[in-house]
Order: structure tokens, then sequence, then C-alpha cells
């Protein structure tokens, strides 16, 4: 683990005095993709990507935080609700409102922020900050919270403050994470299943660079789509393949496609978590790939750059399976590939994804990493 060069003297420079460190991972998904939000499976990893905050505490009840790289500094008294911005600081105040809301009051703080985890390209920058920030503002309170509450409240600061209806998965993922580990998630019961990742293969996240304007709006339309299904025959996380088939009359399309997606993903999530635990990656290759058909074609929440990212790295040698990953119409992709073929993957796929579409894309060679910790100074290296 390393401390990012600049946190201690940036800090040093704001605010004075040594802080206590504390980091949140960014997550990639790796199968279960639009199953939480009706309480369906998941199987994310924390990566090697954090959101860092460096944290003093202050002797009156103010927070003051800072941002590298993002304008303005956030300042408010814990003993006045802060106003929704509209900008980055939403979070940070969202988080600390939300940890008073629910009983448990904090200290001042000065914190500085650092963020690695790329911003807006569906790899949870924003569960990262949540999480990191109420660590720090919990650690630095003298405070102690459940994982799972704690993973709770980020969810509500970011539903009820910033005005974001994500599901559970990111601030889930960003406290539970467990190096070398994806996480099986039953997004209904909260209980949770690590699976170990195969230490002759690597995650590999490229990004498209593109995000599509009809992201949000259609991913509120999905959820409708869900919710209209699940009045007609019931919760979607209870459907079997065989009772949706037998009703299948009962449900206009595209809603009928849709559940299909839901259904088969779930289904899917338990093979490939099964697969994993059998050693069989060449299995969880193939559902990764059908994760992306299905998400393609039932659940139409794809588009032509993932769509050519994946076909250009289902085509490359040391390729396992290669899927879409977050909410769709943009972002990145996650491909599995056996170690010794990654550097050429990184090279063969950017070249052949610039060709084809003019842009340059990001690729990521990422490993599975622990949750949220303090991290301290003795145990560490700074860049
Ligand atoms: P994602 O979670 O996929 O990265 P979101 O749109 O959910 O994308 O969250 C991105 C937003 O989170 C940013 O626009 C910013 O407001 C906030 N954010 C993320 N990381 C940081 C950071 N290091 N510092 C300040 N704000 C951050
Ligand atoms: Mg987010």
């Amino acid at each position: 683990m390393q401390i990012p060069a600049t946190l201690l003297p940036a800090f040093a420079e704001s605010f004075g005095g040594r802080p206590r460190l504390f980091r949140a991972p960014g997550r990639v998904n790796l199968i279960g993709e639009h199953t939480d939000y009706t309480g369906g499976l998941v199987m994310p990893a924390a990566i090697d990507f954090s959101t860092w905050v460096a944290a003093g505490r202050r002797e009156d009840r103010t927070i003051r935080a800072i941002s590298e790289g993002f304008p303005g500094t956030l300042e408010f008294s814990l003993d006045r609700t802060p106003k929704c911005q509209g900008n980055w600081t939403d979070y940070v105040a969202g988080v600390a409102a939300t940890l008073e809301a629910a009983g448990h009051r904090l200290r001042g703080a000065n914190l500085l922020i650092h963020g690695e985890v790329p911003v807006g390209s569906g790899l949870s920058s924003s569960a990262a900050i949540e999480v990191a920030t109420a660590l720090a503002l919990l650690k630095n309170s003298d405070l102690f919270l459940e994982p799972l509450q704690f993973a709770l409240l980020c969810q509500r600061a970011e539903n009820d403050f910033v005005g974001m209806r994500c599901g559970i998965m990111d601030q889930f993922i960003s406290c539970f994470g467990r190096q070398d580990h994806a996480l099986m998630l039953d997004c209904r019961s909260l209980t949770h299943r690590a699976v170990r990742l195969p230490a002759e293969a690597s995650l590999v996240i490229c990004n498209t660079m593109v995000r599509h304007e009809l992201a949000s709006t259609e991913y509120n339309r999905r959820r409708e789509d869900c919710e209209a299904a699940a009045r007609i025959i019931g919760p979607l996380r209870d459907l079997t393949l065989e009772t949706l088939e037998r009703r299948a009359a009962d449900l206009p399309e595209p809603v009928r496609k849709r559940c299909r997606h839901v259904v088969t993903e779930n289904v899917r999530v338990l093979q490939a978590a099964a697969s994993l635990e059998e050693s069989d990656i060449k299995a969880f290759g193939r559902y990764m790939d059908e994760s992306h058909r299905s998400l393609r074609d039932d659940y139409e929440v794809s588009c032509r750059e993932l769509d050519i990212m994946t076909e250009l790295a289902g085509r490359l040698p040391g390729v396992y399976g290669s899927r879409m990953t977050g909410g769709g119409f943009g972002g990145c992709t996650i491909s599995l590939v056996e170690s010794g073929h990654v550097e050429d993957f990184v090279n063969q796929v950017a070249s052949g994804y610039a060709i084809e579409t003019g842009l340059t894309p990001k690729v990521y060679v990422c490993r599975a990493q622990d949750g949220a910790r303090e991290v301290s100074l003795l145990e560490c290296a700074v860049t």
C-alpha cells in the first residue's frame, strides 16, 4: 500500500500538523449487472485504486474539506444541516449529515481528499469518497460502527443527500472487499461469500471514454420495467426461467426481455461463483461473455463502443471472458486475461479500439484489494 506522495505535504500546507490517513477502494463488478435493485446477486471486487482522506481533529464542530483536483473548499458546522450544492462537496457533507442524523455525534475535522479512482467511469469513485470520508469522520470522533451499518449509511447519503438512486453494491464492496477475492453479494439478504480469484489471471478494465447522455434516463426506465414486472408476476428475485416462460404472455415487451436478463443473470452469478470455486476459469469467462450478450440484447444497456471493446477483447489470445461493467451506455468493460498475455492484450485492445472508434481508451490492470482501512504511516511506503 503506497501513500500518495502529495498527501502529507498538502495537508501540512492547508491545515498544518500530522493527519491520520484513511483509504477506501473503488470497485469493478465481475458479473451480476443490473440485478442489485431487484434484490439479486452481484459479484464485485474492490480494486487497487483508492480514495484517500487525510484527517486532522479540530476543537470545534466544523468540517473543512479540500479535494485535490476539485475546486473550492467545503466548510460547515455540524450543528446545522448542510445544503446540497450539486457538486463534489455533497458527498462529504452528505456523509457527515447522514452520520449525525443517525445519532453519531461527530467531532470537527479538517479533511484533505486525494482520489485515485477514475471519476465517472463506473468504478465507483462516489462510494470510495463516501466510505473513506465516513471512516475518517467516525475514527476522528472515536466512534465505531458495524461495517454493514456503515455501508448502509453511506448508501443513504448518496440516495438522500446527493440524490442518486444507487443500490448497496458499491458501498458494500468498498467496505468489505478482500484482497485476491471477489464477493458474491446477495442484495436482498445482504449476506456475502468471498470467492478466490485465480492467481494466473488479471482483471483488466478498459475505459471506452464515452458516456452517452441517455444513461440516467434509461437506468430509471429499466428500474420502472422491473417494478412493472414485479407488480404482475411478483419479485424478480424469486422468479425462475420456467415461470417466466409460462407467464410470458402476461408481460408486454420489452418488460419480458428485461425479466429474462435479470433471471438469467442471477443464475449466471451462482454458476460463475461455483466455477471459480472449482478453479474452472474458462467456464467463468464464458459466463462473463453470456452476461454481456444478455445486457446487449435483452436489457439493452450496451452501446457501440462497449460492444467493440468486448469483441476486440474476445478475439485476443489469453482472454477468458469480457463484458461491459457498470450501468452501461459507455464506461468500462472488464476482461479476465491470463497474466502472461496481459501486456499484449493492453497494447492490442488499445490500438484496435483507436482504429475502430478514433478514441484512445484508458486501460487499467487491477488486482482485487481489501476494503476500507485506516492506514498507518509505519506500515506504508510513500510514493
Ligand atoms: P462513479 O462513481 O462511477 O465514479 P459518479 O457520478 O457516481 O461516478 O460519482 C462521481 C462524482 O463523485 C464526481 O463527479 C465527484 O462529485 C465525486 N467524487 C468522486 N471522487 C472524488 C474526489 N476524489 N474528490 C471529490 N469528489 C469526488
Ligand atoms: Mg457512483
